[in-house]
């Protein structure tokens, strides 16, 4: 199957054959090179790197070519485009660290960007984006839309994925990774959903066998037993929903949460509440804009160990703001 025209691909990869060793299903089989004893139990190791994003860019972007994100977001979609040597375009989101679709439609139709990158639920202000802003992101761009979902299966009841629209736009892609959800960072096993011609123009890129027999035993295995990351799924997402209403409840600015994160805020000095909170024991992560702080919802023992440590804190940060 040859690429077509209607993909922005790289023009130094059009017409190009994907690698490949032709497997048939015949008794004897030494067509590849490989070791017939297969590895020893010691030496078994996921090592297959996650790297869809990457493959995205290689494919689409590269040289004289752009990405459009909108930050703050995940800081490995502009990593990954300078490693690709695409031109990173900066987008803003709002105030709300929502998404504006008129200046969002606005910023693709002034730059025509190859790649869109959409992040949603974002990472690290935990909200989802509604279908119609992406419905409306894919309508305006001349190349191709990705939807970073890592967090889907965190989203609040009500809150669709993007995978409904993948029949209506075909230059949509919605990655999704076994990290998040399923616990499985380890296992290093992401995964896309797209029309078959993008998944053909990815072939062009990726490493061969760069998802090993292991890697995808362990995802396999982990879909087969999904009830049971999928349980303490629920239990997060109701961790999450308590967090934000108790953050709150201390009088702070919370961004609504369709993730296994919740971020707060705003401090004068973010870095202090940071330091106080690890010198209790309590490790949080300094991202995000200035004055806010990020905390990942983890077993009620530990959410209680958060928020007694957060509430001695914020009292001494408020004595001291006082004059
Ligand atoms: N997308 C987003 C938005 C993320 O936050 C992360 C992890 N921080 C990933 C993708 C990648 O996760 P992994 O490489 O472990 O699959």
């Amino acid at each position: 199957m040859t690429v077509p025209g209607w993909l922005p691909l790289r023009p130094d990869l059009a017409g190009r054959t994907a690698y490949g060793a032709p497997q048939i299903d015949v008794p004897v089989r030494l067509n590849t090179n490989e070791n017939p004893y297969g590895p020893s139990a010691g030496l078994v190791r996921a090592i297959a790197d996650d790297e869809v994003i990457q493959q995205l860019l290689l494919a689409f972007g590269g040289p004289g070519r752009s990405a459009l994100g909108f930050e703050p977001s995940y800081s490995m979609h502009p990593l990954t485009a300078r490693a690709t040597a695409t031109a990173w375009l900066s987008g803003a989101r709002d105030g709300d660290f929502g998404l504006d679709p008129g200046r969002a439609v606005q910023a693709i139709r002034d730059q025509r960007p190859e790649l869109v990158f959409l992040t949603s639920p974002n990472n690290p202000t935990g909200g989802a984006l509604p279908l119609a802003v992406i419905e409306a992101m894919c309508d305006a761009a001349p190349g191709m839309v990705v939807v970073d979902e890592a967090y889907a299966e965190f989203a609040r009841d009500g809150t669709p994925s993007a995978l409904a629209l993948l029949p209506r736009y075909r230059r949509l892609v919605i990655t999704r990774t076994m990290s998040k959800a399923f616990a499985l960072a380890g296992a290093r096993v992401g995964y896309l959903a797209a029309d078959p011609a993008v998944i053909e123009a990815l072939l062009l890129v990726r490493l061969p066998y760069h998802l090993s027999a292991v890697t995808q035993a362990v995802a396999r295995a982990a879909l087969a037993h999904a009830a049971e990351p999928l349980a303490t799924v629920q239990a997060l997402r109701a961790e999450r929903d308590r967090l934000v209403e108790w953050l709150r409840g201390q009088g702070l600015a919370v961004a609504d949460s369709d993730a296994n994160f919740v971020l707060f805020g705003e401090f004068g000095d973010a870095h202090a509440i940071w330091q106080a909170l690890l010198e209790r024991g309590v490790l949080i992560r300094e991202t995000g804009p200035p004055g806010w702080l990020r905390v990942t919802a983890g077993t009620p023992a530990e959410m209680d160990a958060f928020r007694d440590a957060l509430l001695p804190v914020l009292a001494g940060a408020s004595e001291e703001a006082r004059p």
